[in-house]
């Protein structure tokens, strides 16, 4: 039988209406801490606050520097039978995107301001209201003592503007759970996600020629087998462009226009001065894939068609273009991974998810794919069932003015706090347990 009965779900809505400002006020706390990403190495106060948030909660917590000044928190309110009953995680990243010019801002980005029934400040939308939600739904069920018989684990992590992926810090950690929601900005639907890599193609020659010896390797009788690396990259380039298209061809995946697996040429270096035959020149490509696919399987199909393009080509069949991929931060290694999550409708925990939006807002919510990428790739790379569902619109993410409905963000706490209640109550199935758990941080 479910946990949250029509009373319970009640007791849980008002609560929570009665607490609007309170709400207002833990974002408007948050959103005055300028976690600005990049420069980042900037979110020791916030995550201090929100660690000792989750201590007054009974949350036994560890926080932890991944970079210098950013430090991920997790903290896990141990469950009254957490063998038996299933865990959850929460998980928000507290780094923002970029404010630009200040004075492109209405109001100062950082102080929150609340007019017409929106939030406005750096953050609210991306994702600041998700994370004062899910902690204010924690509080509340606290204090209506509701019990959670399983274990709900909090994760908020540094990052993820910056594809330094403070989450897969916390897998491989060992943090782990039955379910997961990510609560970055959705607008309330349910979703999962495509995934995104990038990487540097590097063309290298082993001599280096002056200028004035291009004659001798590009024309008749000059008898230098040499090369120029930029010029060689073009056929790199044209053979990205045909298989780019090859796979908006023969790819698709439900909910997203067809050709959204995109190879991009987004930047190139190349050539020493004016004086050299360029000797090297490297492309970093930023490369999206269906939720179906994995990083590992596109790296191997673009290193496979390339080597080809590479074996037609006198010069380049011995001097092979080298690929490097990925990378933990964008800052630190110029290179990013964001794994793709698929979602499954029927799985357990996505319709409990489905039941509780319901009985907050009496109808079915969305259930589709982000046209972004957020840090949930990594939790449903480790195995845990996940899902994206937090408040904000995503054309305010990362905006000038960057806005959250006041009303979405109670809907969402609301929703968020019944699923909390009904998940945990949820016992594990038989055939899982005692298996799955037994740690802390499970
Ligand atoms: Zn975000």
């Amino acid at each position: 039988m479910d946990f949250v009965t029509e009373e319970l779900a009640a007791r849980i809505t008002n609560e929570i209406e009665a607490r609007k400002d309170e709400l207002i006020q833990l974002v408007s706390k948050l959103v005055g801490y300028p976690t600005v990403s990049p420069p980042a190495r900037n979110s020791s106060k916030i995550q201090h606050y929100i660690n000792k948030y989750l201590m007054d909660l009974d949350f036994k917590t560890e926080r932890w520097e991944v970079y210098p000044g950013d430090s991920n928190v997790v903290g896990i309110l141990p469950g009254d039978s957490a063998e038996a009953y299933k865990s959850l995680i929460i998980n928000g990243h507290v780094d923002v995107a970029e404010v630009g010019d200040e004075s492109d801002w209405e109001t100062p980005p950082f102080v929150l301001r609340e007019e017409g029934g929106y939030l406005y400040g750096r953050g609210v939308a991306d994702m600041k209201g998700g994370l004062a939600g899910a902690l204010l739904a924690v509080k509340v069920l606290k204090d209506l003592n509701i019990p959670l018989k399983g274990n709900l684990q909090l994760q908020s992590v540094i990052g993820e503007e910056v594809g330094e992926a403070g989450t897969l810090d916390c897998t491989e950690r060992g943090y782990k759970a039955d379910f997961a929601v990510v609560v970055d900005t959705s607008d309330l639907h349910i979703e999962g996600q495509g995934g995104v890599i990038t990487g540097w193609i590097t063309i290298q020659s082993t001599e280096t020629y002056h200028d004035g010896l291009r004659r001798k390797m590009v024309h008749a009788g000059g008898g230098i087998h040499g090369a120029n690396a930029i010029e060689k990259m073009m056929k790199v380039i044209s053979g990205l462009q045909e298989l780019e298209r090859h796979w908006a061809i023969t790819k698709q995946y439900p909910g997203f226009a067809p050709g959204t697996n995109t190879i991009n040429p987004a930047v190139i270096e190349g050539g020493r001065h004016a004086a050299f035959v360029a000797d090297r020149c490297s492309l970093w490509v930023t490369v999206h894939f269906y939720p179906n696919e994995n990083y590992e399987q596109i790296i191997k199909e673009i290193e496979e068609h390339i080597h080809l393009v590479a074996q037609s080509d006198p010069w380049l069949r011995n001097h092979p273009p080298q690929f490097k991929w990925g990378g933990k931060s964008m800052i630190m290694d110029k290179g990013e991974v964001f794994p793709s999550l698929e979602i499954d409708p029927e799985h357990i925990g996505t319709r409990l998810l489905v039941k509780s939006y319901r009985n907050t807002l009496g109808k079915k919510p969305e259930i589709g794919m982000s046209t972004t990428v957020t840090d949930a790739g990594w939790l449903g790379r480790a195995g845990i069932p996940t899902v994206i569902f937090g408040p904000g619109k995503l054309e305010d993410a990362h905006a000038i003015n960057e806005k959250l409905e006041v009303q979405q963000l109670v809907d969402f706490t609301k929703t968020l706090a019944m699923f909390m209640a009904e998940w945990c109550n949820t016992q594990k199935e038989e055939k899982e347990w005692p298996f799955q758990n037994g740690s802390m941080k499970n």
